[in-house]
């Protein structure tokens, strides 16, 4: 049995007042709630105020370094996150992609590195509208989990979280239909079996994300390889972010 797994994606928004009170807002929902693992993904200057104020929240990083340290302006590294006590750690966000120079390489690095320190990955994957197009939508996410996902621990593997976003449904309310997103994620679970066996890809848990809200998550979950969401503006307010942990099953 998989356990859902649900994060917020705050992306570049809420300073630390306004995220410690997200989170303290947050702990009360969730207290005595265990049917499933929930937590968000917040700015780095936002990190270590919401890790002292969650308990029941997971608090994650929205990106990271490869390199421990040197001349990488901005960046932030895996020791610095882990100085800070996140358990979870965002990459491969196709914001990140398309925006920030992130690809398949670097998110493998990244993926590696934030193993090591014992730090769950969230690795992002999903097509772009032309893609998606050109019916190229199961070349790519084949693709990009083989060059994501390369040469990793298989007991590492079962424990990291595949969030399968199609680009053209992020932020843009366009929703994938539910059959969309079940075949593309059953497509994420038979690459993970191709690349690391059937045992490994029956334990991975794989979200789906793009315009998720509280209106579609239970459809969503009802899907067999479906086992949470990634969410970016539904999991801003408090509200909405309550009513979708009340609608996860
Ligand atoms: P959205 O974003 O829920 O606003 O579509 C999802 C994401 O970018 O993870």
């Amino acid at each position: 049995m998989r356990k859902p797994v649900i994060f917020g994606n705050w992306k570049m928004n809420k300073t630390r007042d306004e995220s410690k009170e997200f989170v303290e807002a947050i702990e009360k929902v969730l207290d005595g709630k265990e049917n499933a693992e929930y937590g968000v993904a917040v700015p780095f200057t936002s990190l270590r105020k919401s890790v002292k104020k969650s308990k029941n929240l997971l608090i994650a990083a929205q990106n990271c370094h490869f390199e421990d340290s040197g001349a990488y302006t901005g960046e932030i590294s895996v020791p610095m996150i882990e100085d800070v006590g996140v358990t979870h750690c965002v990459i491969g966000h196709s914001e990140r992609r398309m925006m920030f120079g992130d690809t398949d390489e670097t998110v493998n690095k990244k993926a590696k590195r934030l193993i090591e320190a014992k730090i769950t990955p969230i690795v992002c994957i999903g097509e772009s509208e032309a893609q998606y197009d050109a019916k190229e939508t199961e070349s790519v996410i084949r693709s990009q989990l083989n060059g994501s996902l390369k040469e990793l621990d298989p007991n590492a593997v079962k424990e990291l979280i595949i969030a399968y976003e199609p680009i053209w449904a992020i932020g843009t309310g366009k929703s994938a239909t539910k059959e969309i997103a079940q075949n593309c994620c059953a497509i994420v679970r038979d690459e993970v079996k191709n690349m690391y066996g059937e045992d490994v890809a029956s334990k991975v848990r794989i979200q789906y994300g793009g315009s998720v809200k509280p209106e579609n998550i239970a459809e969503y979950m009802a899907c067999e390889d479906i086992d949470g969401a990634l969410i970016g503006g539904a999991s801003l307010k408090v509200d909405s972010f309550t009513a979708i942990i009340n609608a996860t099953k």
